[in-house]
């Protein structure tokens, strides 16, 4: 099902990376199965920006289409292709009735040398060219801008670009203090960006990760939380951090938004601790 149709639904959506075996490929889909009772629009399934998940990513997209029946978004990262392997790449999801894309671009390889496209416009514009009737196209987005960017106005406008090649949606790099994603959506209605723009949240159950995951993507953890999760321990931290996200959660649809993307690191508790306490499905 094209995720673009059916955002006008409040909602929920869930993001997993692929494990490796086939183990915990399986831990994966109990996991998976415990949050189907939130009944997700969609889930998605991350991408190895050098290529490196890519065999994976196929194989958990279509376990979860086929043996969950769920609504399946794979990522894919252009960076490190050549545009013969992006078209294999989403010729294999057309053949399985995959609907939905993400379109990144991928983080620089280290050497700094990349094969593939430059920009995640690209590969939306490559997908829009070749491949227009077979997916919903969904990008990323930065409200407090992406790293490269020098400031709000560039993010802005190649944010728009990127859009105007043909995007549907798009899906926000997490952030832990909701009046960036305000301005954020006000810098979008500005700049005559119509698409539906959806907030990732990410709970804080692991203070030392998630400060690690916050600064490498430029996300601010504001100085109130990082002080109450700093000196606790494992526990207390799960417990306060979902506290959190719970907040931000029903701050978010207190103002109207109707649509959460959870990034779940592919563990099922924290989700659904917020999902239990914000009533939302
Ligand atoms: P772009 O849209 O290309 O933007 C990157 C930078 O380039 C920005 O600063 C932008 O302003 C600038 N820019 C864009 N166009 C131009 C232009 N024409 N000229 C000059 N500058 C320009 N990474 C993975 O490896 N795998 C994943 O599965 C994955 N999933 C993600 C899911 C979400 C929801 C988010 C928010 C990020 C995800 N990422 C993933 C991370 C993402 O790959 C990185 O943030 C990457 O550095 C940028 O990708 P992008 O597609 O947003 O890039």
């Amino acid at each position: 099902m094209r995720i673009g149709k059916i955002l006008d639904n409040k909602g929920v959506s869930f993001e997993f990376f692929p494990p490796k075996t086939q183990k915990d490929q399986d831990i994966l889909l109990d996991t998976a199965k415990n949050l189907e009772t939130y009944k997700p629009l969609f889930v998605s399934v991350t991408y190895g920006a050098g290529g490196s998940t890519i065999s994976y990513t196929k194989e958990v997209v279509l376990r979860l289409k086929n043996e969950l029946k769920l609504n399946v978004m794979a990522h894919l990262t252009c960076i490190s292709h050549t545009k013969e392997e992006l078209f294999d790449i989403l010729s294999f999801y057309k053949n399985h009735n995959i609907d939905n894309i993400l379109a990144l671009r991928g983080d620089m390889p280290k050497d700094g040398k990349n094969i593939g496209c430059n920009h995640g416009f690209d590969l939306v514009k490559l997908i829009k060219t070749h491949f227009d009737d077979d997916f919903c196209i969904g990008v990323a987005c930065y409200p407090e801008g992406h790293p490269e960017s020098p400031n709000m106005e560039w993010e802005m406008k190649y944010f728009k670009y990127k859009v105007d090649q043909g995007a549907s949606f798009a899906i926000s790099q997490m952030f832990f203090d909701n009046t960036y994603f305000y301005e954020f959506l006000e810098l979008c209605e500005k700049a005559n960006i119509n698409i539906p723009i959806i907030p990732g949240i990410m709970p804080i159950t692991n203070f030392k990760q998630i400060s690690k995951f916050a600064s490498m993507c430029g996300a601010t953890i504001p100085h109130s939380i990082t002080s109450a999760l700093e000196n606790l321990n494992e526990e207390d931290v799960f417990k306060k951090g979902v506290e959190f996200a719970i907040k931000q959660c029903e701050n978010l649809i207190k103002n109207g938004i109707k649509h959460l993307h959870f990034y779940t690191l592919n563990k099922s508790k924290a989700t659904l601790d917020i999902l239990k306490s914000i009533n939302f499905s």
